[in-house]
């Protein structure tokens, strides 16, 4: 449920129409609902009511934004980060180390340091050789960095390839198959306390069932761990839950999700934790636009929007569909491709789109861009970079100014040696 909603045929975010933040802001432009984030994380929180004291971080990547972290801080989430830069991101969005996670599969020696001198609750761990050089750095200062050991299960995700994490030749975790050694090796490493396995086996999922495939064998190797003598206190089972892009699509929900934990985990004693990105945010933003015309193909017309794919990103890399709504309702209904001004075929939104009828001049919305949209932007065609608002109640606020094409250039020179 969001709060995205038609009152006297115009669409709002909650109590303020779209209409007055095109006039304000400008188009194209990101707009964000505060109580949409807020209800997402208490029913993903009351999802995981069976569990005992879950750890809930945000998947920064997913969306960014300081406004937005700041709500999800104010909901007790803390942040699953996978850089330097994310790191500082949740620090300054007031996310307390206690309760940031650092993941990826490249982490440099720059920000692993960065993690320690934090102080963060645990570093995912991506591959033996990475363990040994954290270990190496926090040993150096005395200290013993909490980590855990992510884990790649081979459990196919049933996703988009490219959103893909959990299958044998993605670039991560440690292979199941040589999780026994590396935890050996790297649990008697004195700079590490290794107490954790981590996973996370894609996004956008559909289905829990590979979901729950991965956590039995998660469950399995927890297990013979113990047995061997480790000790293991928390699992981290990663996001992934999926969101409906297209009206009438149906997910599994939190509370669906939150069961399946509860009993594949009942007899695991460890301390969960959770790193949602898109079931928080992907629903709780649009992407407004502004039809800057409608031009006649021999097939179809095409709509072309203000937006591009610099803006959002998600159709041109993985196909993927968002629903696409005037803001003004509209009775009359046309069969039309949805384009941006890039100069790649690739800038397609939709194609033999039914949707309503648009001309020039007119505002609509990219639903469900509240996650892995304006954080994917890039300034392609020297576009600037779109704005953020956040909207709660009746008041909005820029969030992310625009950053218009001219400041991007201003960082760029031409050396005297060229003349
Ligand atoms: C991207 C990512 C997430 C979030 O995935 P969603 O599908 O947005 O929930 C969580 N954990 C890790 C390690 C990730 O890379």
């Amino acid at each position: 449920m969001d709060h995205f909603k038609l009152t006297d045929g115009i669409l709002h975010a909650e109590d303020v129409p779209l209409p007055t933040i095109a006039q304000e802001v400008g188009t194209p432009v990101y707009v964000y609902s505060r109580a949409t984030l807020g209800r997402h994380a208490r029913v993903f929180r009351e999802g995981l009511g069976e569990l005992d004291n879950p750890l809930i971080l945000f998947a920064v990547k997913a969306n960014p934004n300081l406004a937005v972290l700041r709500v999800l801080q104010r909901e007790g989430f803390g942040a699953d980060v996978v850089s330097g830069g994310e790191l500082r991101r949740a620090l300054a969005a007031g996310m307390t180390p206690d309760k940031i996670v650092f993941s990826g599969v490249g982490k440099t020696r720059a920000e692993l340091e960065l993690g320690l001198d934090t102080g963060i609750a645990q570093f995912n761990i991506e591959s033996r050789e990475e363990g040994r050089e954290l270990a190496e750095l926090a040993a150096a200062r005395g200290e013993k960095a909490r980590c855990a050991l992510r884990i790649n299960p081979d459990v196919d995700a049933g996703t988009h390839e490219k959103i893909s994490t959990g299958k044998a030749d993605n670039k991560f975790g440690v292979p199941l198959h040589h999780a026994g050694e590396a935890f050996a090796e790297l649990g008697a490493l004195p700079g590490l306390a290794l107490e954790g396995l981590a996973i996370h086996i894609g996004s956008q999922l559909a289905d829990l069932a590979p979901l729950e495939t991965a956590f039995g064998k998660i469950g399995t190797l927890l297990g013979q761990l113990r047995e061997a003598g480790h000790t293991i206190t928390r699992v981290d089972l990663g996001g992934g839950l999926g969101v409906p892009y297209r009206t009438g699509e149906s997910f599994p929900s939190p509370a669906d999700y939150g069961a399946m934990v509860a009993r594949v985990t009942r007899d695991w004693g460890v301390q969960l934790v959770f790193e949602p990105g898109r079931v928080i945010a992907g629903n709780a933003g649009v992407l407004l636009t502004r039809v800057v015309r409608v031009k006649r193909g021999l097939n179809n017309p095409f709509v072309i929007v203000d937006a591009a794919m610099n803006d959002l990103a998600r159709p041109a890399l993985y196909g993927a569909w968002h629903d696409f709504e005037p803001v003004a309702q509209t009775e009359e209904r046309m069969t039309a491709n949805i384009v941006g001004p890039i100069c790649e075929t690739g800038d397609t939104f939709a194609t033999n789109r039914d949707c309503p009828a648009l001309v020039a001049g007119d505002l609509a919305v990219f639903r469900t861009a509240g996650a892995y949209g304006a954080t994917m932007a890039s300034s392609y065609n020297s576009r600037g970079f779109v704005p953020e608002v956040l909207v709660s109640g009746s008041d909005y606020a820029v969030v992310a100014d625009r950053i218009d094409a001219g400041a991007i250039m201003d960082a760029e020179r031409v050396p005297e040696w060229l003349d």
